[in-house]
């Protein structure tokens, strides 16, 4: 199964709504997913990023709206008839199962002949690079391989839709990594239309065409990831994606802010302040930059806290009325500064956008 030989799908939530007695799990999500494209569903827990998943797959019915896979309606097809292929946080492969045999479950559920099973494992095998792994059982293997093995599997069945749901999260830094740009490459070669679904906002990002942020059950915004960082819709997606300092502020004009004694311009956003209202303004931290002492349009602080991120190393600035201040310098840079050093700097670039205190 290559990228040529497949017809890629597009998938549609139209106004789905799923309540479970008073509680609005989804309330009328939009959503569309082009052919071939990996969407990823951002969003706090509780959001209903779950449920929208399990409603595609089948395993969840919509209380209103409709699902549909290339312009058919799927509402009422039963999961097993759906041909989504879906991979969970805990691996759930079958236990008794070798690796072959969990790959060659749902061919032989749907009646492929033996020979034609056979050539699939090999495939599924060599695409997630386990041929040595054919016979083993899923408890002689790392969390990782066990999850190539479930990718495999939800593979197998040449799926319309590949879901994931969390697939990364039982696994340790490192090896979530490797799986993540394994489980990418592997979609992009494929060219499967899918839907990821995750709490971690850098591996959405890091992954994904297009994320969709979620809060309460529906959309706030769906955007390449580099739009969603420069660009977000409302202070709910510029603090929830990337690190962002959220500073107490005083609106002066349209559009002007006074933030630690420093004017900065606010990016576009659907509300509108009135002049002296008091605000929080959201900053990158590579908004914000080290300036020499003496230079008399910057904040002081003292360095409260040093901590070392590998290339980077995040400095937190104890400041005068405002939270602590964050922001990340190149590590080689950093060696000299100490915690209770003074520092100074400056607001380099214009703030994100103004948040109602
Ligand atoms: P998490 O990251 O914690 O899994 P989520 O964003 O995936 O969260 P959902 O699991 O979709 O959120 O749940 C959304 C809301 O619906 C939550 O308030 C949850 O408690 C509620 N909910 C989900 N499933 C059920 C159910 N079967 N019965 C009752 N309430 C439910």
């Amino acid at each position: 199964m290559s990228k040529k030989d497949r017809v890629s799908s597009t998938l549609e939530l139209r106004g789905v709504s799923r309540h479970f007695g008073p509680v609005k799990a989804l309330d009328g999500l939009d959503l569309v997913v082009e052919p071939g494209e990996l969407v990823a569903l951002l969003g706090p827990s509780g959001c209903g990023k779950t449920t929208a998943l399990r409603i595609v797959a089948g395993l969840e019915v919509a209380t209103s709206g409709e699902l549909l896979v290339n312009g058919v309606r799927y509402n009422e097809t039963p999961a097993n008839a759906r041909d989504m292929g879906m991979v969970f946080q805990s691996y759930s492969l079958f236990p008794n199962l070798t690796v072959a045999e969990n790959i060659e479950y749902g061919l032989r559920a749907r009646k492929i002949d033996s020979a034609k099973r056979s050539k699939r494992i090999a495939e599924m095998l060599e695409l997630v690079a386990l041929e040595s792994k054919a016979k083993a059982f899923p408890h002689q293997l790392s969390g990782g391989q066990q999850q190539r093995v479930a990718l495999a599997r939800a593979l197998a069945i040449e799926p319309r839709v590949l879901l994931l749901d969390e697939p990364l999260s039982a696994l340790d830094a490192q090896v979530r990594g490797q799986i993540r740009e394994e489980i990418r490459r592997i979609q992009l070669e494929l060219g499967i239309t899918t839907l990821f679904v995750t709490h971690d906002q850098e591996e959405a990002m890091a992954i994904a065409d297009r994320v969709g942020v979620m809060s309460h059950g529906k959309l706030e915004q769906i955007d390449k990831p580099i739009a969603l960082y420069n660009t977000p819709a409302t202070p709910f997606v510029a603090s929830f994606v990337g690190h962002a300092n959220r500073i107490p502020a005083e609106i002066t004009a349209k559009g002007k802010a006074r933030v630690l004694n420093q004017k900065v311009n606010l990016f576009d956003s659907a509300e509108s302040f009135s002049e002296g209202s008091k605000v929080h303004v959201i900053i990158r931290p590579e908004a914000l930059e080290i300036v020499s002492e003496t230079d008399s349009d910057a904040t002081r602080g003292i360095v409260a806290l040093k901590s070392f991120l590998g290339p980077m190393t995040k400095v937190g600035i104890a400041v005068e009325g405002a939270p602590l201040i964050h922001l990340n310098i190149a590590s080689r840079d950093v060696r000299k500064l100490e915690i209770g050093d003074k520092i100074a700097f400056k607001i380099s670039s214009d703030a994100v956008m103004a948040e109602r205190v």
